[in-house]
């Protein structure tokens, strides 16, 4: 090991040591999936604009990206549909209300945001709306959802795949996020067959990563689109300008003002245990533990990025 990946490393533990303590908080409960998981997991990774990952702890346990996938699908529906026409069906106001609140814009009765679970589902609704500006969409769930899981991948340097109980689950118990896109469907708003929707949506919540994948992909933001590891272009500027944009006054649930506050970063976490966040031009964060707050974050996962954004200066407000 270099000296100095021992010492970003060594400053890493420090941070676990700290985290590992906390046993504060509750898992997601509402499939059994995640409530089976082992609470006590924790893990930290680190990518910097070169494209090296320094991580710590269970890096390479897979879980579910769940809510994190909403800033991704949000991005890959900005760059094949293009900004104005997401920006007529999502919204990019900052709700204050909780992720699965069945809202909308009173004026539009557009999703406020696509960090909100009808904003995600409209988005992903927008990966499934056929034959538009002359491309090969068919309208297919499956078609879609290889090209999203092609997104992620590429985003992550690595194939990813999805974890088939999970979705299962999701499936089984997603009377409100149907109920979300059904709404939707009535107020006119709604750009594809809400089932296949919420199909769509419920696959890319289940796709699996490490803290080194949301770190990679944090880093592929972080550097404008172009993922630092592989070379290959995802998107384009503008494109994760508006997404960073939005994950930052939305992407932490109920909890953002607090978390842009005290940390700094864009971000976005799932209730998986998941928390990718990001400085612009320099780093990709990935978190895991899986106990979470009452906003749904993870609360050793909040800690060590708050953690990282004071010790490293990192706050994005922070004047030199
Ligand atoms: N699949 C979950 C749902 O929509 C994702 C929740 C989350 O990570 O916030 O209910």
């Amino acid at each position: 090991m270099g000296i100095m990946v021992s010492v970003v490393v060594d400053y890493l533990r420090h941070i676990e040591t700290d985290c590992v303590v906390n046993n504060v908080g509750e898992l997601a409960d509402y499939i059994p999936e995640l409530a089976a998981v082992d609470p006590d997991r924790f893990a930290v990774s680190v990518a910097v604009h070169d494209g090296h990952v320094y991580s710590i702890g269970d890096s390479s346990l897979e879980f579910t990206i769940q809510s994190i996938s909403k800033a991704l699908t949000y991005a890959l529906a900005l760059s094949r549909r293009g900004v104005e026409t997401v920006d007529a069906h999502i919204g990019v106001e900052p709700s204050g209300e909780a992720f699965n609140e069945i809202s909308v814009d009173a004026r539009t009765r557009n999703p406020k945001n696509p960090m909100i679970n009808a904003g995600a589902i409209t988005a992903a609704a927008l990966l499934l709306d056929a034959g538009h500006d002359g491309d090969t969409d068919t309208g297919d769930v499956d078609e879609a959802f290889t090209r999203l899981l092609d997104f992620y991948s590429g985003c992550a340097g690595r194939r990813l795949s999805m974890d088939e109980a999970v979705y299962r689950s999701e499936t089984a118990s997603g009377s409100r996020n149907r109920a979300i896109a059904y709404m939707l469907e009535s107020y006119g708003v709604m750009p594809a067959d809400p089932e296949d929707a919420v199909d769509l949506y419920f696959r890319q919540c289940s796709v699996r990563v490490t803290t080194d994948d949301l770190a990679v992909i944090g880093s592929t933001l972080a550097n404008g689109g172009v993922n630092p590891r592989t070379g290959r272009r995802m998107l384009d500027q503008v494109v994760v300008r508006r997404v960073l944009s939005v994950m930052t006054t939305c992407g932490m649930y109920d909890g953002a003002g607090d978390w842009v506050t005290s940390v700094g970063l864009p971000a976005k976490s799932g209730v998986g245990g998941g928390i990718l966040a990001v400085l612009p031009g320099q780093l990709g964060i990935g978190v895991y533990s899986p106990r979470l707050d009452e906003h749904g974050n993870s609360v050793r996962g909040v800690r060590a990025c708050r953690h990282l954004s004071a010790d490293l200066g990192l706050h994005m407000f922070n004047v030199a």
